[in-house]
């Protein structure tokens, strides 16, 4: 049997108890293999089925009746995978969904692999690589956003921002060809500086999708966050009332948060991959200097910094030195404490319109009520976002091909700009155009396509 036409099975629904579960049966058998074992009580039976429409019947073992279910037929091409489909939705719970699925695999259905239904979408054309990508993504997705991006994308807007690049460089590479194959005949020669000016602009287009992948990031893994401040300004109260458990050391004596601990949290719509990190102040103690030293490197990788003051308590020196080692535009200044009457505002301590007051904000850490920071965050967060309509780079493979087709682009201005031959132009332009065909899935490795997949779960 080829492994690529086998007909495949599984569940397609979760494991464990549910109301009902979807078993789901693709490939050239698929409709006989129901016919088997499947009985209609109204309805006709899957061999006289057209496709989209269901019958309402019994899942037979031999004579036993083991369920009733809706199945649902859909042929070919007009399906999720392009092939024959079957659709078996039964009363949910492992017990029974295991032993239907059973009953359907025999020597000509077998078990499906992890990603297996979409890859055989992606195969028979129906989905390009980067569509495929997206309905991992819409599977794995937490929060409003990340959903609606996911589904822009299955969509195809980034499969058709690619190919609008792609036609670009079909284009220009086809006029050079032209020009270089057929030098007698009345061709007008290729104009160097236009050229040029095409070349440039694909270069601008490509480099602002490659800028997309940072917001994909976002979606995907949440911002990467920190809470720093000098020793005692309520970071460990802060970050355990985020994270909701008694995870750092609260104590009165200063430098107790020695490590960096990270928490994977919901503040609104926004996820926040919180580390709370060791005061970032002056110290002798050694292991608490590896958690400063710790501390300064994640202000550097960090997408946001959520700085917390103690402003029940006068603006010291401390507190001077720590406002100038942030990187303002990605930080929020949180003054605490305000349980207490406060000894100072940011508007007295920060240089004239340095900061937006949006991202200044007061809070009590003890009161474990933060609307204003859930405000600030998702205000942060909207400023990173990208509109998925113009396409988006969802992850390190699509990264990883746009990057090499800019690079490619990059050689072809290089060569055009020193005065080189055409020649040495098309071929770094057919090397940009191979590695967009690769980030589409339409001129790709099959190592490349096994390992896209495997990020899946059975039965998608
Ligand atoms: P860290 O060293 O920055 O992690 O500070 P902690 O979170 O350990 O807090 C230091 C002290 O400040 C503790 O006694 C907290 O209970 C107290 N604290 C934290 N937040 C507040 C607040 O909003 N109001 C008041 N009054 N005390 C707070």
């Amino acid at each position: 049997m080829n492994h690529q036409t086998d007909t495949i099975a599984a569940i397609a629904t979760p494991s464990g108890t549910g109301g009902i579960a979807v078993i789901r049966i693709s490939g050239a058998d698929a409709i006989i293999r129901a016919e088997q074992i499947f009985s209609p009580v109204r309805g006709k039976s899957p061999l006289h089925m057209d496709g989209y429409t269901c019958s309402y019947g019994y899942i037979r073992q031999d004579e036993e009746i083991l369920d009733d279910c809706v199945l649902t037929v859909f042929r070919a091409p007009y399906s999720y995978t392009g092939e024959d489909v079957v659709e078996i939705s039964c009363h949910g719970g492992r017990y029974l969904t295991q032993k239907i699925l059973r009953t359907v695999l025999c020597r000509t259905v077998r078990l499906a692999e992890a990603g297996e239904f979409t890859k055989r979408a992606f195969l028979n054309g129906k989905l390009s690589l980067t569509q495929a990508e997206a309905v991992a993504d819409l599977i794995s997705a937490s929060g409003e956003n990340a959903v609606k991006c996911a589904r822009t994308l299955r969509d195809g807007a980034t499969f058709r921002k690619i190919s609008e690049f792609s036609a670009k460089l079909l284009e220009i590479l086809s006029s050079l060809a032209v020009w270089a194959d057929y030098p007698d005949e009345d061709i007008p020669e290729v104009n160097a500086e236009t050229l040029e000016q095409d070349l440039e602009s694909l270069m601008f287009h490509m480099e602002h999708l490659l800028k997309s992948y940072d917001y994909g990031r976002i979606l995907r893994e949440g911002l990467h966050t920190v809470i720093i401040g000098k020793p005692n300004a309520g970071k460990s109260t802060l970050f355990n009332a985020l994270a909701g458990c008694e995870r750092s050391i609260v104590t009165e004596i200063a430098g107790t948060t020695r490590d960096v601990i990270e928490e994977q949290i919901r503040i609104g719509d926004v996820t926040l991959r919180l580390s709370d990190t060791a005061g970032v102040h002056k110290t002798s103690d050694r292991i608490e200097q590896i958690g400063v030293e710790k501390s300064l490197a994640s202000i550097r990788q960090a997408d946001l910094i959520l700085a917390v003051f103690d402003q029940s308590t006068p603006f010291s020196p401390e507190d001077q030195t720590i406002l100038e080692q942030l990187p303002i535009e990605k930080t929020i200044l949180i003054g605490n404490k305000n349980d207490k009457a406060p000894c100072w505002k940011f508007l007295q301590v920060l240089p004239p319109n340095s900061a937006d007051p949006a991202a200044c904000i007061s809070i009590s850490a003890r009161s474990g009520q933060f609307p204003e920071l859930e405000q600030a965050v998702a205000a942060f967060a909207s400023r990173k976002a990208v509109p998925a309509e113009d396409g988006m780079i969802a992850n390190e493979r699509q990264r990883d091909c746009l990057q090499l087709a800019v690079d490619a682009v990059h050689e072809a201005l290089d060569a055009l700009q020193m005065g080189m031959a055409y020649d040495a132009v098309t071929v770094s332009l057919d090397a940009a155009s191979d590695a967009l065909l690769q980030l589409t899935g339409e001129r790709v490795t099959d190592k490349v396509v096994d390992t896209v997949f495997a990020r899946f779960c059975v039965g998608k």
